[in-house]
């Protein structure tokens, strides 16, 4: 009988044994504040070897030190027999010191003869991790500024936060239970509800704009992003949307379109207005210019020659200033064409600078060039570097009442890349510091208002500045007051060897016909030479209908050929097929009527001038006029207004 009963007492203390080896939860047994036993698991638990635990550590040393207190009572209530068994939480201390979660349930026992207590515990650390998070995304549901619906798979509403009630006015219970299909609107059919559903049943989040209305009858826009939750068997259990009001954006999305629309309007009228003003001004520039500068070589030595010569130079200031408006506008208009070619630069800017000797000489300013390198080339647009060159040097002088301009043409090498370096010195009134950086805005100058020492438009560096950014460049200038300004270009420069002088020759008069500054120095007379014999002389037709621009140009070509002149389209085209003409200059705009381009097309057509050359010759000098003239039926193009030389030129090249 005693064996029996000591066989069953070993067998159950082995089963025991055998259970608490397996299962997942530790179990230990505490007695006189020290650990009698614990099971592999409880070991693991706490990150402990077995026999580092047993009889070695009490409950107190796997305990973080805040809990020690429950940890304790728990104890020793039960102990005192106030309470059989209890299950409660606290905060353990690994052997490595991380803190774990620990959820004990422990229960009195004898063991041994004494009172002890047996337990079992189990790390709930992630658990209470997940329980944690799931806390702060269910607050931040609740907190967030945007609306948060969550609809069942039928898409029955179950859940909406409270930013959704704020917003649609609706209150959660009111919706709860209905379908998502309450907010149809004209911009939100059914049809559109439908084919989002379907979407987001075949498991493809959708986002994108739609209008709900309120509660109130109010309609409201949202941006909303929808899509699927799926269970751990990949099936849909819910549908979360997340719906943030965009009203007050999409009004001004509309408000913003009709400004770009009616902003765009204007842009297209000032290029119209642009181009007719470009027209209107050139115009009249011809008969100014030209004749002026015919009377001046003309008269030479007499005081109306002199009188001729200052009509020259306020037309010529005018023309300049004409032309730095146009530049600007361009600039402004994106209808600037840049033509990036290899030019040697030194050569381009003795050219221009050459063009300043004499303003220079009538100040008693020494003006030098002074060139470093002269074999430097730099990829650049050759009528915006020559007006840089031209605008830096025209301030120098300006703004110089004694001493030195120097214009200074040099390599640079700039964080390993070798640029281009032009300097124009001067030994000037200088620029205080605080208007370094207002120079380069537009109209902006050192003195300005009422009394102002300098005349001038403010535009010149702006456009100097712009035109040197479009070629990749650099501009910088350093000035000391009183004692002069420095301003340096850099441009990216080119290692190859430069185009051959007669390209560049070709180039410049394709370039800029428009602009040349008129430097009243050489005088000769347009009358010196002898009459010719113009029987010999090939016949040119002039269709042109403003009487300065006919008068100036009959003028020019007196030497060169026999101008017949129709004054519009049709007379054009009826004298043409009259006469065999070698070439025929034509004005674009002739007033009322047929266009010059019209007439040009015309006579075209006739087969005698299938090859004969039409020089379009206008006012209309803005970007992408002379390759429209071109298109169109023209050979030559040149803008109005141009010097004696231009035009000769031209027209003798033309005839051969
Ligand atoms: P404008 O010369 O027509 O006034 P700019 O844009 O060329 O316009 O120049 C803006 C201003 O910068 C000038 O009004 C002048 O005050 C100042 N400035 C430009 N170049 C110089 C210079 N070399 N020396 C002193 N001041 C200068």
């Amino acid at each position: 009988m005693q064996e029996k009963i000591e066989n069953t007492a070993e067998e159950s203390e082995e089963k025991f044994r055998k259970l608490a080896e397996k299962t997942f939860v530790g179990i230990y047994i505490i007695q006189d504040d020290v650990f009698k036993y614990v099971n592999p698991k409880f070991a693991e638990i706490f990150e402990y070897e077995i026999d580092e635990v047993i009889d070695k550590l009490g409950p107190f040393d796997l305990t973080l030190p805040a809990d020690r207190k429950i940890v304790k009572e728990n104890i020793s209530k039960r102990l005192l027999n106030e309470i059989e068994s209890l299950q409660y939480e606290f905060r353990g201390r690994t052997k490595t010191g991380r803190t774990i979660n620990i959820e004990v349930y422990g229960s009195r026992m004898t063991y041994l003869g004494k009172s002890a207590i047996i337990g079992s515990l189990l790390d709930i650390t992630k658990r209470k991790l997940s329980e944690t998070m799931l806390l702060m995304l269910s607050e931040a549901v609740k907190q967030s500024s945007a609306s948060i619906l969550i609809a069942d798979p039928e898409g029955k509403i179950e859940y909406v936060n409270p930013k959704f009630e704020e917003i649609s006015g609706y209150p959660a219970a009111e919706v709860i239970g209905e379908s998502a299909k309450i907010f149809i609107t004209e911009n939100l059919s059914d049809e559109l509800y439908g084919s989002i559903f379907e979407k987001l049943k075949s498991g493809i989040s959708w986002s994108g704009e739609l209008q709900h209305k309120k509660k109130n009858g109010e309609l409201y826009w949202v941006h909303c992003a929808s899509s699927a939750v799926r269970n751990a068997e990949g099936e849909i259990v819910h549908f979360v949307s997340n719906e943030e009001e965009i009203t007050e954006l999409k009004k001004s999305e509309t408000l913003l379109k009709e400004a770009k629309k009616k902003a765009e309007e204007m842009n297209r009228l000032k290029t119209v207005f642009l181009a007719n003003m470009s027209h209107e001004l050139r115009t009249p520039m011809i008969g100014i210019l030209g004749y002026a500068e015919s009377l001046y070589n003309e008269l030479s030595g007499t005081d109306l020659s002199e009188m001729a010569g200052i009509i020259l130079k306020s037309g010529n200031h005018l023309m300049e200033t004409l032309n730095l408006i146009l530049d600007l506008s361009r600039i402004e208009a994106n209808r600037l064409d840049i033509q990036l070619k290899e030019f040697n630069v030194s050569n381009i800017v003795l050219d221009v600078v050459k063009l300043f000797s004499v303003a220079a000489k009538e100040k008693s300013l020494v003006l030098n060039t002074v060139i470093k390198d002269s074999k430097i080339s730099a990829l650049v647009d050759r009528r915006m570097f020559s007006q840089i060159i031209q605008n830096l040097a025209a301030n120098a002088i300006k703004y110089t009442t004694k001493g030195e301009i120097s214009v200074e043409v040099n390599k640079a090498l700039i964080e390993n890349k070798e640029f281009v370096e032009v300097k124009v010195r001067d030994t000037g009134i200088g620029i205080p510091p605080e208007s370094i950086s207002k120079i380069f805005e537009p109209f902006r100058q050192v003195s300005e208002g009422l009394n102002r020492s300098y005349q001038g438009t403010g535009l010149g560096l702006t456009i100097t500045k712009r035109f040197v950014e479009m070629m990749n460049g650099k501009i910088t200038v350093e000035s000391t007051l009183g004692r002069g300004s420095v301003f340096s270009v850099y441009l990216p420069a080119v290692k190859s060897a430069p185009q051959s002088e007669k390209k560049e020759k070709e180039l410049r008069r394709e370039y800029h016909p428009g602009r040349v500054i008129y430097v009243a120095a050489e005088k000769k007379s347009a009358y010196a030479a002898p009459a010719p014999d113009l029987s010999n002389l090939p016949d040119v037709l002039l269709v042109e209908n403003d009487n300065p621009s006919i008068g100036i140009i009959t003028l020019y070509l007196q030497n060169l050929c026999k101008v017949d002149v129709a004054k519009d389209g049709m007379t054009a085209v009826e004298m043409a097929a009259e006469k065999n003409y070698k070439a025929i200059l034509m004005d674009i705009d002739l007033g009322f009527g047929m266009n010059g381009l019209e007439a040009a097309k015309r006579i075209k057509s006739l087969h005698q001038y299938v090859n004969t050359p039409i020089i379009a010759v206008t006012a209309y000098a803005l970007i992408g006029d002379k390759e429209k003239f071109l298109a169109e039926g023209c050979t030559h193009y040149i803008a109005k207004p141009f010097t004696k030389d231009e035009l000769q030129n031209l027209v003798s090249q033309v005839l051969g």
